[in-house]
Formats: structure tokens, C-alpha cells, sequence
């Protein structure tokens, strides 16, 4: 079978059930046989090839490529066309992967059910009544309906993992810093992390493998993610990964405990097979958890405002018609540009940052967000890893909660301090709640990918 041939078998499974999922923004589909061919050739040829041969890929839209549309799924990228590559699509390209489209996502990766698109909802393939999570709730689809394999995703709060919890696939944030944001648009520059989507562990460390490493284009990108500690093909399956592993488990949450019972079992059980393994289970206290999505509202929109700061009409995308002065054309063109929850959150983050207010909101915020970390760093001195849950939810239904900002910014009180602190984390399936999947959430230390994978492999 040539990779043309797996080309064209997920294009035609994406243009069966587009119509109804609505995964992907932007297909590739003549390029994307273009590069298949490329690597069927090489592949005759017998010259080496990457571990990505002939894999296609989803993207998600706010990572740019070059000559191919990159909306952020909003109306003002409507139609921009990168002049050049994120460097993890040059990783991806080299590594002779198959770029198959751009996914579908919150409007500049702001929220948690895809439901802030321009471009439309994506449906969740598990139940089409509900949302697929967010903000890369497209790549989570893809992955999950079979139209790719694997697919990119952001995350600045939880962008990977939740989604992948709610469309019962795997999802893993790496550690801030252990891959290149060059080329990816800024959210929330000190939070944003780009992440893999697969459908079990192997696969999403393959991509994690690919596209991880140190890149001189972006300043806070560490060396450190040259060491290449991820667990490969070679691991003996016969060991017991679980066996002395040491476990944490925080007591603030288990304190708040679970609305909803049925989730609080599965993810009972998923501790005791950890425990059965061998894996030596702990409670730890990260007293400052409470404050945690305080701190990531109020920098994460801080952020934003600066960040968002440069579509102003003139340097990129959409640009109003109508307008007399300098100043009415930016307003106009932010104004029909960009969609509700963007402004909501650049008018909170300029209130967060102006003169006056900002040692009362974004500076005392970073006092507290060194708090979180100091706290996380006690409990890893004697800890691999963190267990929860990775939503407070199960996928919703459409418009359910959409027009509640504030419930639906408390959905992200377990994977939120992970970006606060840097750390990395995975979500990997645990079970179905009526028919619903539930994701466990694997935290480790910075730059300790290789503990989370193990404890994900072992359990999975
Ligand atoms: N749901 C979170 C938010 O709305 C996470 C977003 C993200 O990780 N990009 O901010």
C-alpha cells in the first residue's frame, strides 16, 4: 500500500462525513497528494524516509502554513496566506508527514466547545448533539471520526486535553517550551503550548518525537527539549510500568469532589489499577489550586490584549470599509473582525493592564501564578506524576452553556494550573459515562514527558 493510497482512502472518509462533523476548515487536498506521491517516490527508490512517511495530518488553524489559509477560525484571517511555515510543520514536512487540512477551533483558540467559530460548529462524532470540546475541537473530531490519524492542537488552558477528553481520544500537552511556538499564533504568549492529538499513546508520542526540540526562531523555546527522553519502539511491553511509580493525588480536589457520581467512579477505578499495578498512591496539597483560574482569567487576558493588538486592519487581515479617520479604521475593522468572546477578553485584559488597575489585577495575578508553581514543585519533589480528572464536565450539548462565560471558564479548573506552571500533561481515555467519554489527566514535572507516557502506556 503506497501513501498515496492512504492519502486518498482519508480523503474520501473526510469528504463522507464532513458534512457532518465539520472538522476542518480548509482541505489540502492537491498538495496533499503532491507529497504522497513525493514519498511513494522515495520510497522506490529506497531513500530514507521520516517517521511521519506518508502519515496524514490535521492542523490545527491557528499554526501557519504556508500558501494555505490560516483563519484562527475568525473572520478576521478570513482569508490571510502565510508566507511561511511554523517550525513544526517544517518538522512535520521533514519528517515526510501529510499536512491534509486545517481544523476547526474557537476563534483564536478562545474557549472550550469549538462554538465560537466563524466557520460553524464542529460536532462532536461520539454523540453529534454535542460539542467536541475546544478550542481544538476540530483536530479532537478529526482524530476521533478516522479522517486523520494524528493532528495539532494548542493549548493555553487545557485546548488539547479537554477536547480529547470529550471525543475519547489521547491528547498531550507537552511542557511549555518543549516545542517551537515559532509560527504559531499567540493567544496567551506565556501559556500557549502546542500539543499532539492520536488515538492511543504511541501514536501522539510519534508526533511528539517529530516536532519537540530547541529552535533558535523562538526565545522561549528550552534546550532542554533536545534530550529526547520520550519512551520509543523499543521498550520491552513485557514490563510492569506502573510498578513503584509514585502517584499524587491532590486533596483540593478531592475535597470539591465530582457533581456527577458516575464520573467520580470511573475515575476511582482508573486510581485503584494504578494502585494494583503497583504504583505507590499519595494525597498532596497544592494549596494555592483555588486560586488558579483567578490567576489564568486575569493573565491569559492580559495577554490577549497584547497579543491581539496587531490586527488593527492595516498589517493583517480584514479591513473595514467604512471609515474617515486612522482611528475609525482600526476600530471598525477590530469591530466587524473580530466575534464576541475575543472582545469580551481584550476589554478585560486592557481593564487587567491599564494604569492604575494592574498592580491590583495582572501584577499580584504573577505573584500568585509563582505560588502555583512553588507549590506543583513540592509535590513532584517526591511524586512522578499527578492524576485527575480533565474536566469538571462530560461534552455538552450545543448553546447549553455558551452564553454563560463564567460557567463555562470554570470547566477549566483541572487543566488550567498545568499552563500556569509549565508543566506537561496528557488526557487519555478512562471510560464512557452514558455513552459519554471521560478523559484522565496524567501531570508531570517540566521536561518529565517520559513519566507521563509511562504512566499513560502502562495504564492504557
Ligand atoms: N478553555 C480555555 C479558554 O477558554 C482554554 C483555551 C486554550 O487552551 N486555548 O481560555
Amino acid at each position: 500500500i503506497s501513501s498515496k493510497d492512504i492519502v486518498e482512502a482519508h480523503i474520501k472518509r473526510i469528504e463522507e462525513i464532513e458534512p457532518n462533523i465539520n472538522a476542518f476548515i480548509t482541505l489540502n487536498k492537491e498538495e496533499a497528494l503532491k507529497a504522497a506521491d513525493a514519498v511513494d517516490k522515495k520510497l522506490r527508490n529506497n531513500e530514507n524516509v521520516g517517521v511521519l512517511a506518508g502519515v496524514p495530518i490535521g492542523i490545527k488553524d491557528n499554526i501557519v502554513t504556508k500558501g494555505m489559509r490560516t483563519t484562527c477560525a475568525s473572520k478576521m484571517l478570513e482569508n490571510f496566506i502565510p508566507p511561511y511555515d511554523a517550525t513544526v510543520i517544517e518538522k512535520i514536512k521533514k519528517s515526510d508527514g501529510i499536512i491534509i487540512g486545517k481544523t476547526n477551533m474557537d476563534e483564536f483558540a478562545m474557549g472550550g466547545s469549538t462554538e465560537t467559530s466563524y466557520f460553524g460548529t464542529t460536532k462532536n462524532p461520539v454523540d453529534p448533539s454535542r460539542v467536541p470540546g475546544g478550542s481544538s475541537g476540530g483536530s479532537a473530531a478529526a482524530v476521533c471520526s478516522n479522517e486523520v490519524p494524528l493532528a495539532l492542537g494548542t493549548d493555553t488552558g487545557g485546548s488539547v486535553r479537554q477536547p480529547a477528553s470529550y471525543c475519547g481520544v489521547v491528547g498531550l500537552k507537552p511542557t511549555y517550551g518543549m516545542i517551537s511556538r515559532y509560527g504559531v499564533v499567540s493567544m496567551a504568549n506565556t501559556l500557549d503550548q502546542v500539543g499532539v492529538f492520536g488515538r492511543d499513546v504511541k501514536d501522539a508520542v510519534l508526533m511528539l518525537n517529530a516536532i519537540a526540540g530547541h529552535d533558535r526562531r523562538d526565545s522561549t523555546s528550552s534546550r532542554r527539549s533536545n534530550s529526547g527522553v520520550f519512551i520509543g519502539d523499543d521498550d520491552n511491553e513485557s514490563i510492569n510500568l506502573l510498578e513503584g511509580l509514585k502517584v499524587a493525588l491532590p486533596k483540593e480536589y478531592a475535597e470539591m469532589g465530582v457533581s456527577n457520581k458516575k464520573i467520580q467512579v470511573l475515575f476511582d477505578e482508573a486510581v485503584k489499577v494504578f494502585e494494583r499495578q503497583g504504583a505507590k498512591i499519595d494525597f498532596v496539597s497544592i494549596p494555592h489550586l483555588k486560586y488558579a483560574l483567578e490567576t489564568y482569567y486575569i493573565i491569559m487576558t492580559s495577554e490577549v490584549s497584547s497579543n491581539l493588538a496587531r490586527f488593527d486592519g492595516i498589517r493583517y487581515g480584514h479591513r473595514a470599509e467604512d471609515y474617515k479617520t486612522l482611528d475609525e479604521l482600526y476600530t471598525n475593522s477590530r469591530t466587524e473582525g473580530f466575534g464576541e468572546e475575543v472582545k469580551r477578553r481584550i476589554m478585560i485584559g486592557t481593564y487587567s493592564l491599564s494604569a492604575g488597575y494592574a498592580e491590583e489585577h495582572y501584577k499580584k495575578a504573577l505573584k500568585v501564578r509563582t505560588l502555583i508553581k512553588q507549590d506543583y514543585d513540592n509535590a513532584f519533589i517526591d511524586h512522578d506524576i499527578i492524576l485527575s480528572l480533565t474536566s469538571t464536565m462530560l461534552p455538552f450539548e450545543f448553546n447549553s452553556i455558551i452564553n454563560d462565560p463564567v460557567e463555562m471558564y470554570k470547566s477549566d479548573l483541572y487543566t488550567v494550573p498545568i499552563n500556569i506552571a509549565g508543566l506537561c500533561s496528557m488526557s487519555i481515555p478512562m471510560g464512557k459515562v452514558d455513552g459519554l467519554p471521560v478523559g484522565l489527566q496524567i501531570t508531570g514535572d517540566r521536561f518529565m514527558e517520559k513519566n507521563i507516557i509511562k504512566a499513560a502506556l502502562g495504564y492504557e
